[in-house]
Order: structure tokens, then C-alpha cells, then sequence
């Protein structure tokens, strides 16, 4: 796989201008507690030495580099959560806080253990509920009960992405295996702590009838062993490799047509609990970001505000009545889509971008 396109001067010089002593983004959002109660949580995501896989080679989708710098300091990691609590007033009204640092919270090289030491003992005493992310091949025994002594029972979410491990390998080059994530799993439980699994709906290289099947099965494999998973539809962030093939109109984000489906799929299978009943099974949540817009799942830009709204509003109810009467011309259109993708042999699918001429395709930057 090709290193990630995106070590350019420019691209460095840009990257490096940031202020190594402030957070990227803090906001405060309504959420949910482990408990299904109702609270503010506060997203703080940091600038940091970033994924270590992606600066080996990195996921096919992954922007986070955007934000990172390789001379991230514990100095300058403790100034920006610093700089988050006085933002939030001390994350004033918040009773769960997301730190996220664009690759793996606990991984030593990519961020210094006394600021992890920091935000897991200061998180805890005052009682906010934490999310971290983590690469599962990361989680180690060792450093899982480290993390677990430090702050008991908080959340681990895991970019799985896919179930399946030859998407992992050639759709997403993503660095570690289903039998890894699996390892992850066990450990995690065994250590007390919330299991969030996030699956990517449509990696590229992928049609839209089979992203539909193959992610409505990795659904149903992995949520008798989390506690909550997150399905992103694909966005594609800038100077990305899924970028490149989408300028190069080898690639459409997902449809929201195509969403709706998998949510039906699966939706008796998996019987997914509504926000309130959290402790009584697996949530599913898809939050199509930038829905409507083209590098976000869309359909044909009439009825996509309406179908988004209808899929956030499944992620808080799991009411499948959530999408009663909801329709447009364009379903057609999607339909035929899907029924070509599976019946010709075509493993990119017929998507509309493609459908240009061939002097177009090959202009594309
Ligand atoms: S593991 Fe996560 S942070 Fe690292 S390159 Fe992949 S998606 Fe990005
Ligand atoms: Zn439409």
C-alpha cells in the first residue's frame, strides 16, 4: 500500500502551523451515559504526534494527519487540556468528556503517559464518564489494566471499521486483523471497561450493493460484543487516498438510501435498544456526517435533510417506524444502482460518478 499521499512541503508547512499549545476543537453536545441518562458531553480533540500507524502508512481514509505535528510535547498536551477545561468553564455541566487524539489515547510513543495519567485520574475524580479511541492491536493486557486502574470503566471505541479481514487489508489498509480486535475485546472486558466499536459503511474500492451486505453482516458480528456501535458512512476528508479516487470519480459516498437499507437489515436481527434502555443491549448509531453535502452521504438533494434527520432520530429511538413514509423519485434511481452492483461484474460498482468520459476520468487530478 502507498504511504498517504499527503507529505507534500506544503502539506507539512501547513500541518506545522498550527499552535502546538491549543486543542484543535472543544464543544459540548447532548449525549447519553453508559445508563441511557441524559447529559452534555464535551468533545475535546488534541493536536498530537497523531497515529503511529499513520505515519508508517496509514488507514485509505484517515485525515486526522491534518491535525497532528511530530513535536507534540507533554508540556504542550498538558497546556491543551488546559486550555479545554477553561473553554468548558471546567467542562461545567458535563457529565462525559471525549478526548480524542487522532490515533491511540494509551500508545506511549504517541502520547507521553503522564499526560494519559493526567486526563484518566482528573477525569475520574470528577466523576466524568470518558471515551478514548484505540487501534485494537494497542490494547494490551498490561496497559489495558494500567488504563483501567487509572479510570474504571470507561470507554474504549475501536475503528474496526470492517468485519472482515480482507476490507481491513485492501480496502482500508488498516493495520491490524478481526482476530486482533477480537484479543482487544476479551481484554478490555476482562478489565471492566465499555466496548464501542465504529464500522465504516462503504471503504473505497467498494460498490454500493456490497458495502449494503457486507456491512448489514459486520453488524451482526460484532454487536453481541460491544456495548454500542457507531456506523460512519464514509466523508471524505481532504488529501486522503479515498480523496483521490473520488476526484478521480472512481468513488460516490454512500447514498442515504443505502443506509436506510442496512438499518432495516439488520434491525430485527440485531434489535438494537433505544438511547434511554443503553443497559439492556447494543445501540446503533449512524450519524452520516456532512450528510447531503457531496464528500458526505447523499441522495439527490431533496430529500436528503429528510432522510438524514429520519436515520439520526433511529440512532436515539431504534424505531424502525422512524422511516414510515419517507420516499422520492430518486429511490428508483438507487434501486437500480444497488440490483446492477450485484448482478454485473463490476467490483466497483456502476455509481453514478463513474458514468463520465473517459477524457474526464483521466483530466481528474
Ligand atoms: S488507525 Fe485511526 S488514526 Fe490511525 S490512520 Fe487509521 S483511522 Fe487514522
Ligand atoms: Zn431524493
Amino acid at each position: 500500500m502507498v504511504k498517504a499521499p499527503e507529505n507534500s512541503p506544503e502539506s507539512i508547512r501547513f500541518r506545522e502551523s498550527w499552535d502546538a499549545k491549543k486543542p484543535a476543537t472543544v464543544y459540548k453536545t447532548p449525549e447519553r451515559l453508559p445508563d441511557g441518562t441524559p447529559c452534555t458531553a464535551a468533545t475535546v480533540i488534541l493536536r498530537t504526534k497523531g497515529c503511529e500507524w499513520w505515519w508508517k502508512s496509514g488507514c485509505t481514509f484517515c485525515g486526522y494527519f491534518n491535525d497532528v505535528r511530530d513535536d507534540v510535547t507533554s508540556d504542550d498536551l498538558h497546556a491543551q487540556w488546559e486550555e479545554a477545561k477553561k473553554r468548558t468553564n471546567n467542562f461545567e455541566e458535563c457529565s462525559m468528556v471525549k478526548v480524542y487524539t487522532s490515533g491511540t489515547f494509551f500508545e506511549d510513543k504517541e502520547n507521553p503517559p503522564d499526560w494519559q495519567e493526567t486526563v484518566l485520574k482528573e477525569t475520574y475524580e470528577n466523576g466524568l464518564h470518558l471515551v478514548i479511541e484505540a487501534q485494537a492491536h494497542l490494547c494490551k493486557e498490561e496497559k489495558i489494566r494500567w488504563v483501567a486502574e487509572r479510570h474504571p470503566g470507561c470507554t474504549v471505541a475501536i475503528g474496526l471499521e470492517a468485519y472482515d479481514d480482507a476490507v481491513l487489508r485492501f480496502n482500508c489498509n488498516k493495520g491490524f486483523n478481526t482476530k486482533q480486535w477480537h484479543q482487544a475485546v476479551d481484554i478490555l472486558r476482562e478489565n471492566g471497561l465499555r466496548v464501542k466499536s465504529y464500522l465504516l459503511f462503504k471503504p473505497p474500492f467498494m460498490s454500493e450493493g456490497d458495502a449494503v451486505e457486507q456491512t448489514s453482516s459486520w453488524i451482526r458480528a460484532v454487536a453481541p460484543l460491544s456495548d454500542e456501535i457507531s456506523i460512519n458512512p464514509m466523508n471524505i476528508q481532504k488529501k486522503t487516498i479515498v480523496d483521490r479516487i473520488h476526484r478521480a470519480r472512481q468513488y460516490r459516498p454512500p447514498w442515504l438510501w443505502s443506509l436506510v437499507e442496512m438499518i432495516k437489515n439488520v434491525h430485527e436481527d440485531v434489535r438494537p435498544v433505544s438511547a434511554e434502555n443503553a443497559t439492556d443491549g447494543c445501540r446503533i448509531i449512524v450519524h452520516p456526517t456532512a450528510a447531503g453535502m457531496i464528500r458526505g452521504s447523499h441522495n439527490c438533494g431533496e430529500c436528503d435533510q429528510e432522510v438524514a434527520a429520519a436515520i439520526e432520530r433511529y440512532s436515539v429511538s431504534a424505531d424502525i417506524r422512524e422511516f414510515d413514509g419517507i420516499d422520492c423519485y430518486c429511490k428508483e434511481i438507487w434501486e437500480n444502482e444497488i440490483r446492477l452492483d450485484r448482478s454485473l461484474p463490476l467490483p466497483l460498482g456502476i455509481g453514478r460518478d463513474r458514468r463520465v468520459s473517459m477524457d474526464k476520468v483521466l483530466r481528474a487530478p
